[in-house]
């Protein structure tokens, strides 16, 4: 298949090589200028989506979507499928949805989760939002990139499950950093804490997969000097659009509200640009009050 891919970032550039090693003729343009293996870069946008048969776009948040959508929807090729795997507002998905179906292209929200580890191992779960017909041609796809895509409803149903499952993450991500930073006044070895955690009642993805502690469990942003992985201000972002979105369902979501409080105050001291279970070194430099 012809795939355009816009959004070569940390995760839409390991997407973008497991459909090019898949046998995929791979298109790709950032506008940071990146280049990636086994992906044909072009000059624009537009270039990117011409004459494609699929075009995937995984970009930062729901104003550079909408934006780019008005750039590429009419440059898309008769009959084309258009999925975006970015984390975004419903709103931003709906509008999305409508310039697509507009100019009678199908489409799907595609938000994934499992992480910069999940989408270069292809292990990503995919929730998407859209039609019948527009999942079942984007499903061969999602087959390659991760491990599991579950149809949620329609447009805009995968971003509503994406900001459900990151407000859990967000809530938990700060949960085991704050019982790292304890153990650690409490004299506690890091290791032997991990080796309790991991495999208790405690163990969740964030301690297990992503370990906020540098040197223990796997691989993790904590190993490389916390550079994102998946940013603070990123996190931040999936936070506000749950607590937007709970406020307008009117949803109590009380751990969700002073989690995003937590993840604001942290990037405001210096976490912006850092990964974002570098929550455990700035509360390890806190006292209680
Ligand atoms: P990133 O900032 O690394 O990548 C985004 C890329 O989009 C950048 O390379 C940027 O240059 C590019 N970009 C920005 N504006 C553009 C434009 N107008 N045209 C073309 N390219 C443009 O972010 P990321 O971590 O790869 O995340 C991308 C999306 O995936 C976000 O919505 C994020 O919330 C979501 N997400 C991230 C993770 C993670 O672990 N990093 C996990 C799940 C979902």
């Amino acid at each position: 298949m012809r795939i355009g891919f816009i959004g070569l970032g940390n995760m839409g550039a390991p997407m973008a090589v497991n459909l090019a090693r898949a046998g995929h003729e791979v298109t790709g343009f950032d506008v940071a200028g990146v280049s990636v293996d086994g992906v044909k870069m072009a000059a624009s946008a537009v270039d990117a989506v011409d004459g494609k048969e699929a075009v995937i776009t995984m970009l930062p948040n729901g104003a550079i979507l909408r934006s780019v959508y008005e750039e590429i929807v009419p440059a898309g090729a008769p009959g084309a499928s258009f999925i975006d795997c970015s984390t975004v507002d419903v709103d931003s998905a709906r509008a999305a949805h409508e310039l697509a179906a507009k100019a009678g292209l199908l489409s799907v929200d595609a938000p994934v989760s499992g992480g910069i580890g999940g989408a270069a191992a292809g292990t990503l779960t995919f929730m998407a939002g859209g039609s019948d017909a527009a999942f079942a041609k984007a499903a061969p796809l999602f087959d390659i990139m991760g491990q599991k895509a579950v149809h949620c409803g329609e447009a805009g149903a995968g971003q509503a499950a994406k900001i459900c499952n990151n407000m859990i993450l967000g809530i938990s991500m700060i949960g085991v950093c704050e019982a790292f930073a304890l153990a650690d006044k409490l004299g506690l070895d890091r290791q032997k804490m991990f080796d309790v955690v991991s495999t208790s009642s405690g163990s969740c993805w964030s301690v297990n997969t992503y370990c906020p502690a540098p040197g223990v469990g796997p691989q993790s942003p904590a190993d490389n000097d916390y550079k994102p992985g998946f940013a603070a201000d990123l996190m931040l972002k999936d936070l506000n659009l749950s607590q937007q979105a709970a406020a307008a369902a009117n949803a109590p979501t009380p751990l969700g509200q002073h989690a995003t409080e937590i993840y604001e105050a942290f990037v405001g001291e210096g976490g912006k640009g850092r990964d974002f279970s570098a929550v455990l070194p700035w509360l390890s430099g806190k006292g209680r009050d």
